[in-house]
């Protein structure tokens, strides 16, 4: 039987971040159920960074990480992994608050057709937050992977946990293909089925849900599109940027609940995206050329839950990542690691209260 210190479950950017930080300290593995790590909701985001999403205390995790990502250390990446953009917050009356930690201004009706030219005229003015990026997604991920591997970690992939049980003092962990392994430590990364793994575990789930988010490609018989800032409604009720000179990447900011499952784009989301994208901007929409979908997944108040359970020894929960799991991954993975390790916490996460993200809030909630 194959020993381990700390198993993780689920290889996507949260799984991989996490066993970054600690391979090299520990003997870890990292279980996959799919072919490959990413598959799920990691290969399947918007690709941003914006530093007012998800209210003030993830925005101090996206703050925490911007200069992992602007600037990582050469060891880790060669590149940085964000492009500057900017993002419009488009309104049609009440100026959007944003956390007062984040950078923006007051765009009104003249600036905001130069820098978004074909805007439609009921949108009267903006905010402009200016600190808004593309993330490489992908690039990160596998920067991630990479990291852990080096470090010597080890990764199984078509290895799925059906059950879990505690024997003295370690997880005897049962594999799909009923191979067994044990570890001290047992992390839950994995993602929209966090809470199904918990309770495959004996450990009482926190609620977290999957909600399912589209995003369709567009193309457009309009040029110039791939430097525009990326645009969202302040209402919630769409955001678009551009992929390429003709074409955007563009979501209805549907959030359906959905049982954890390989999401696929419905067509009804589809075209309630195009509709909206209509009433933005006067740009011609010739073809949808692709859509597709992925579960973004939330504790109750959409904070994401980083710690060990008070009521299961050695379940560490890295959970409910929601829709900012890749900008803020280079904090909650050093925040999560000095959780797992119960050491200090290093300087860039210094400000964040780990509380906040403690599974014991749970608790505090339901008294
Ligand atoms: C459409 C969309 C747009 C988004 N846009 C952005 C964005 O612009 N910026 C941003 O920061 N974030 C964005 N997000 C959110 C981001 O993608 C997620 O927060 C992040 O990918 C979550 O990572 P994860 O590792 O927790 O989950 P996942 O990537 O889903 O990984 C969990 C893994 O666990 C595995 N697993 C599950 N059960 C088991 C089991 N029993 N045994 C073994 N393995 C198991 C799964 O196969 C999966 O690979 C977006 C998400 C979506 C869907």
């Amino acid at each position: 039987m194959a020993e381990f210190d700390v198993i993780i479950v689920g290889g996507g950017i949260a799984g991989a971040s996490l066993g970054a930080q600690i391979a090299g300290e520990r003997k870890i593995l990292i279980v996959e159920a799919e072919d490959q790590c990413g598959y799920h909701s990691t290969g399947r985001s918007a690709a941003f960074y914006l530093e007012s999403y998800g209210g003030p205390e993830v925005a101090k995790l996206t703050l925490a990480s911007q200069a992992f990502l602007s600037q990582p250390p050469p060891d880790f990446s060669e590149r940085g992994f964000l492009r500057m953009r900017g993002d419009l917050h488009l309104t049609r009356d009440e100026l959007p608050q944003l956390p007062p930690s984040v950078e923006s201004r007051v765009v009104e009706r003249a600036e905001l057709e130069r820098l978004l030219p074909g805007v439609r005229p009921q949108w009267r003015r903006a905010v402009f937050e200016p600190g808004c990026a593309d993330i490489d997604a992908g690039g990160l991920h596998s920067a991630y992977l990479r990291q852990f591997r080096r470090r010597g970690g080890a990764i199984a992939t078509r290895a799925k946990l059906i059950r879990a049980d505690r024997r003295a003092k370690a997880w005897s962990i049962t594999l799909a293909d009923e191979s067994v392994l044990t570890a001290r430590i047992l992390v839950d990364a994995a993602g929209a089925w966090a809470d199904s793994v918990a309770k495959a575990c004996g450990v009482a789930p926190l609620g977290i849900a999957p909600l399912r988010r589209t995003m369709v490609q567009l193309r457009l018989g309009r040029s110039g599109l791939k430097d525009l800032p990326l645009v969202d409604g302040a209402d919630g009720s769409f955001y678009f940027k551009g992929e390429t000179d003709d074409s955007v990447w563009l979501s209805p900011h549907d959030e359906i609940p959905t049982e954890p499952c390989d999401a696929a784009a419905e067509e009804i989301d589809v075209a309630t995206a195009v509709d909206r994208f209509q009433q933005v901007v006067d740009w011609p929409v010739e073809r949808v050329e692709r859509s597709w979908a992925g579960l973004r997944s939330f504790a109750r108040d959409r904070l994401p839950v980083y710690g060990f359970d008070p009521d299961a020894p050695g379940f560490f929960w890295c959970a409910g990542q929601g829709g900012f799991g890749i900008q803020t991954a280079p904090a909650a993975a050093k925040l999560a690691a000095a959780m797992l390790l119960s050491k200090e916490a290093p300087s860039m996460i210094a400000q964040l209260d780990p509380a906040v993200f403690s599974v014991e809030r749970f608790r505090q909630m339901s008294d």
